[in-house]
């Protein structure tokens, strides 16, 4: 397949990452954490066969998060992309945790679930979810899926992900679900 690997969120014009950040909880901040992995998931999908096109927003460009989306569906709906994939990180209160995969159209759905059963052997099972209002899931002509990999917000979560071996790990596991 010819995937679009997107990475969530942006760091804007004025320095502020439009990201969550889960630091101050012995977290993460999602988007540079995303950023990180998208480097491990698009070896891992190639290996695996398919063709990557990573799509990450232009540093310090943008004066609001409103340009991102513009950016990306603008590249993603000329590209002739069989599937796109979106990496996130949640963030809530601090004893959160878990993974989780949004979706919206049923192409997006198989992927999301196979995907889903792969981290979930790592997190907690969140389960996958449907979304109708995200952008990247409503807005692409390719079927979509949104990974919510863990919460940066969670210190246990994090554990787990930590560092570049772990981020292969995972990195495995999403393109093991992808097929
Ligand atoms: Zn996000």
């Amino acid at each position: 397949m010819k995937i679009a690997l997107t990475v969530g969120h942006s760091i804007l014009k004025n320095g502020n990452t439009t990201s969550a950040d889960g630091k101050r909880y012995g977290g993460c901040n999602e988007y540079k954490w995303c950023k990180s992995f998208s480097k491990q998931v698009a070896s891992a999908l190639k290996k695996n066969g398919h063709t990557v096109k990573k799509i990450v927003c232009p540093e310090k460009k943008f004066t609001s998060s409103k340009q991102e989306k513009p950016y990306k569906l603008n590249q993603i709906n000329s590209g002739n992309y069989d599937l796109v994939i979106e990496l996130h990180l949640n963030s809530a209160a601090p004893s959160a945790k878990g993974t989780e995969v949004l979706y919206t159209s049923s192409a997006g759905k198989k992927y999301a679930k196979k995907v889903q059963k792969q981290l979930s052997a790592v997190f907690h099972d969140r389960g996958i979810k449907r979304r109708d209002d995200l952008y990247i899931l409503n807005g692409t002509k390719p079927p979509a899926i949104l990974i919510e990999t863990f919460f940066c917000t969670n210190k246990n979560d994090y554990k787990k992900a930590k560092g570049v071996l772990n981020r292969q790990k995972l990195a495995r596991r999403i393109a093991k679900g992808i097929g």
